[in-house]
Formats: structure tokens, C-alpha cells, sequence
């Protein structure tokens, strides 16, 4: 068995070889036969062969080719594994859902991280939970409340559709070759039901990404073009305030509040 594989930028490949590390990621997500579990970006199977071990029948979903074959055999003794060739921002998840919720896990490549966690937000109601390596910067984005500097469109919307749970900050030397930044791993746990609800999430998302653009202005101006929908003698939420000090629930209110305004206008 061919067991040197060379790291390769271009797919992001930095592999755990922390067995601290990838234990911790193991009892986190702590597998049960049963679980619909699936691992995007196996790799060399770090973290996949403790994984397997407590649910066999799990999927990878493994972008580089050559990989594939490394991984066949690898996991021989799991007859029971599927290891798909595919892109993970092409993937559709959907075929993975059997009824039973999934649960993903990956120690993401850092560059396709925020395209991968909006893709995966659309098969969200298919979702149980979501472990993710990632750098660090970004899981403080996830986490990051009104006020805190990055604070921002990925914070609000995985924050309207997600629980989330930084768990475990990982440095630099845990992997091989060590990435130039720190890392840490987060759980995200979509809600069954969201603690707001925007009346129209496209609304919505379109309000946090033209809110975002412009994070220093106030509200006033971020929203000029819906200012005929915003009633400015008894508006929503105070339009003095800038994006980055507004929370979830102040982005629902004032999105609800457009769409109900525009609704009774445009009938
Ligand atoms: N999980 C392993 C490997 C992490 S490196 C470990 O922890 O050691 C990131 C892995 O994601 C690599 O195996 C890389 O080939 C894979 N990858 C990169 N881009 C991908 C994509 N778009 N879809 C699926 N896998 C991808």
C-alpha cells in the first residue's frame, strides 16, 4: 500500500497528526452505529479511522483523486464505508439523507470554508449537526456577537439558522505541513425551529449582505433603497444604529418589518 502522499496546496491539505487533538474531535462528536455520519475532506483518514470505528457505515466525501485509492484500502475492513470522489461545494447532501438526520464532520480546507457552511445551509432542515475544523479567525466570526469586530454577515446568518459551540482551540503544530494560522473546531446544530423567524429569508439574507457592504454607515443609509418600506417616525429598530451593533433578532425585526410594509404597498 502506498502509504507517502505529499501535501497538496491546491486542495488545501494539512493533516492532523495531533492524536490529542483528533481524540478530543472523536469524543465531541462521540458517533453511535447508528448515526448518518459523513466526513468531507478525509484525507489520510486521521480522523476517519477512529470515526469508522464506532459507525462503520459512514460516507467520505473526498475531492483529491488520489486520495481515493489510499482510502480503499485503508478502510478495507469497512466494507461498509461509501467514499465519494466529489467537490464538496458541488456535493449534493441530499443523497446522503435516509431519514436520518446527517451528521458532518471535516477538518475543512480554510479556503473553502464560508462557501462550504452556505452550501450546507441549504440541506440545513436534513442537518443534525456539524463538526468543523477551521482557522480560527472565522469560528470567532461564527461565534461573534453585535460590537465585536467580526461581527458580520457569516456571524448573523449561521447565527439565524444554528446553534453554535466553539470547542476546541488547536495551534499550528498539530498539523503537517502546520498551516500558517491558528485553528479550532466548532459545532454547528441547525435549529428545528429558529428562535426568530424572518416572514421572507431572502429578504433577509439580502438585508444582512447590503447591511454588511457598508458596516460603518448607519442603518439610515445602508437601507436607503428600501426606505419606502421603512416607516422612519416609528421604525422597527433605531436607524442611528450601524450594522455591526444590530443583533439576529434586530435583523429579523426589521426584515419582517420591510416585508410586511412592502406587502401591503406593492398589493
Ligand atoms: N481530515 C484530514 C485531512 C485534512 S486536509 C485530516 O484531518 O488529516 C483537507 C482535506 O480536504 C484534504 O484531504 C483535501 O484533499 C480535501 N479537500 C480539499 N478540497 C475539497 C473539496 N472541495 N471537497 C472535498 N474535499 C476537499
Amino acid at each position: 500500500m502506498n502509504t507517502s502522499h505529499k501535501p497538496r496546496k491546491r486542495f488545501g491539505q494539512n493533516f492532523l497528526i495531533d492524536q490529542q487533538v483528533i481524540g478530543q474531535i472523536v469524543s465531541a462528536i462521540n458517533p453511535i452505529p447508528e448515526d448518518n455520519l459523513i466526513e468531507i475532506g478525509p484525507g489520510m483518514a486521521a480522523i476517519t479511522e477512529h470515526l469508522v470505528k464506532r459507525c462503520p457505515s459512514m460516507s467520505l466525501v473526498e475531492l483529491d483523486r488520489d486520495l481515493i485509492e489510499y482510502l480503499k484500502q485503508k478502510l478495507a475492513d469497512f466494507p461498509n464505508v461509501t467514499i465519494i470522489n466529489s467537490d464538496a461545494l458541488k456535493t449534493d447532501y441530499t443523497q446522503f439523507f435516509t431519514g436520518d438526520k446527517m451528521r458532518l464532520v471535516g477538518n475543512l480546507p480554510y479556503n473553502i470554508s464560508t462557501p462550504l457552511l452556505f452550501h450546507l445551509l441549504e440541506a440545513r432542515t436534513m442537518i443534525r449537526d456539524m463538526h468543523f475544523m477551521l482557522q480560527r479567525e472565522v469560528v470567532d466570526r461564527l461565534c461573534a456577537g453585535p460590537g465585536d469586530k467580526c461581527y458580520g454577515r457569516l456571524s448573523v446568518m449561521i447565527q439565524y439558522h444554528c446553534r453554535v459551540n466553539p470547542l476546541i482551540p488547536v495551534p499550528p503544530s498539530s498539523f503537517n505541513p502546520a498551516p500558517k494560522v491558528q485553528s479550532a473546531v466548532v459545532r454547528l446544530t441547525p435549529y428545528a425551529d429558529t428562535p426568530y423567524k424572518a416572514d421572507d429569508p431572502k429578504l433577509l439574507r439580502q438585508l444582512v449582505s447590503l447591511c454588511f457592504q457598508q458596516r460603518r454607515k448607519t442603518l439610515r443609509n445602508c437601507l436607503s433603497s428600501f426606505a419606502e418600506y421603512i416607516d422612519s417616525t416609528n421604525p422597527p429598530v433605531e436607524l442611528t444604529k450601524r450594522p455591526e451593533q444590530l443583533s439576529v433578532k434586530e435583523f429579523v425585526a426589521l426584515s419582517n418589518s420591510i416585508h410586511q410594509n412592502k406587502v401591503s404597498l406593492d398589493e
